[in-house]
């Protein structure tokens, strides 16, 4: 297999696939490039080699045809000034007049094609429009790691037109490295922090995760599924009373599975969900009428901490209770503290899924972590065990 690193560029258009689909206010102003900064390295790698980068990405949800609102005209002079050259942009992403400008570029100098979403063909995975995309260009680089599970034109489907000449970028290629350290070889013990408001939303990572971690750490909203499947009283706490078998079975599971299963055994609980509501910590299967669970109480956060603190590896999905509110967000401060700690101790930490980001960025965790994944579906994805099409495209 190709990589980065080993490819000759030089000479080559390398078609990159990233993911530029950034936020804009009103005036067309990116209120958040981190996304393009983080494929500054892949294109800057293939500029250095002699090679001219062709720039793919979607943008937006056009809905029939290009609209200007998604245009990439909006992003073209924030990337040029971070690459620091004239980056050119295409009047579209396929069709003869790209095609010429594409074989047209000197080496190092950097094309941006038009967004891919305004052709239909991208989304549906259309190989037409693919065998076109890939006329652009001597090479695939595939570095959007977001769209990694989708079976896109650009994503997956254009692999076919480039069997030796395809590999990832180096966003992917850490994503991907950093998430075998927690799933393929591990540094035991292996740990994993669920948390969050639903079991539904997670029963497959969960399931995934039993037949790979020694401790699973259950904590936020959908633990109260599990404590009432058990007989416990919630109050008025989150529960999905569809899934109280389900909750029954992956305890089950776990136990044949000699998993480590911990969950709150006492609760911070409240009389409304507000910050300013009443609160009281109570043992989690016995939650007051009308009062409920709203983050984990010091006995399971001490709990949580010393597994933590014995950890290897560490996964943490999803806040341990509402962590957006200041009287409930010690549970989940709490539990970034342990990872960070355990981190500093030679243990290897990954962050992933928007709101455990959103906490370890709220708490100032984000330096003491291993690595945060960003990537969101594609992350849960690869969590529930499933083959990403833009994974496999390239190693496939
Ligand atoms: P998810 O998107 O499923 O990861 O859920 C994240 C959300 O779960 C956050 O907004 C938290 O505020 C919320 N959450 C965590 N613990 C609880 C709880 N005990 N009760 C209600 N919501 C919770």
């Amino acid at each position: 297999m190709q990589t980065i690193d080993t490819y000759n560029f030089s000479g080559k258009k390398a078609l990159i696939r990233v993911d530029f689909n950034v936020p804009l206010d009103d005036q067309f102003v990116i209120t958040d490039d981190t996304r393009i900064r983080a494929a500054l390295p892949t294109i800057r790698k293939v500029m250095a080699a002699g090679g001219s980068p062709v720039i793919m990405s979607h943008f937006g949800r056009p809905k029939a045809g290009p609209e200007d609102k998604y245009s990439m005209r909006h992003l073209v002079g924030h990337l040029s000034e971070l690459l620091g050259v004239g980056v050119k942009l295409a009047p579209d992403c396929i069709g003869e007049e790209v095609k010429a400008m594409c074989h047209a570029l000197q080496p190092g100098e950097v094309l941006l094609l038009e967004n891919l979403r305004f052709h239909k063909g991208e989304e549906k995975g259309d190989v037409e429009m693919a065998r076109q995309l890939a006329e652009n260009g001597d090479c695939w680089v595939n570095d959007a790691f977001g769209t990694a599970h989708r079976a896109h034109a650009s994503t997956a489907v254009m692999a076919q037109f480039f069997p030796n000449d395809k590999m990832f970028g180096y966003l992917i290629e850490s994503e991907l490295e950093s998430l075998d350290k927690v799933l393929r070889n591990p540094q035991r013990p292996l740990t994993a922090i669920m948390g969050g408001a639903k079991v539904s939303t997670k029963i497959t990572i969960i399931e995934n995760l039993l037949d790979k971690v020694d401790n699973l750490i259950l904590g936020g909203g959908m633990t109260f599924t599990f404590i009432k499947a058990k007989g416990g009283q919630i109050g008025n706490s989150l529960c999905e009373d569809d899934f109280l078998e389900t909750a029954l079975r992956i305890e089950e599971t776990a136990k044949a599975k000699g998993v480590n299963i911990i969950m709150a055994t006492d609760v911070v609980a409240a009389d409304a969900f507000a910050n300013d509501a009443n609160t009281q910590v109570c043992p989690a299967g016995k939650i007051p009428e009308g009062w409920m669970g709203l983050d984990a109480g010091p006995d399971s956060i001490a709990r949580f901490r010393e597994v933590i603190a014995h950890s290897g590896t560490i996964l943490w999905n999803g806040p341990v209770g509402v962590f957006e509110m200041e009287h409930f967000a010690a549970g989940s401060k709490a539990v970034g503290e342990a990872i960070v700690e355990a981190t500093r101790k030679g243990g290897f930490s990954l962050v992933g899924g928007g709101d455990s980001v959103a906490c370890v960025n709220q708490f100032g965790f984000a330096d003491g972590v291993s690595y945060i994944s960003t990537a969101g579906g594609a992350l849960l994805e690869y969590l529930e065990g499933r083959d990403l099409p833009g994974v496999s495209a390239v190693r496939g």
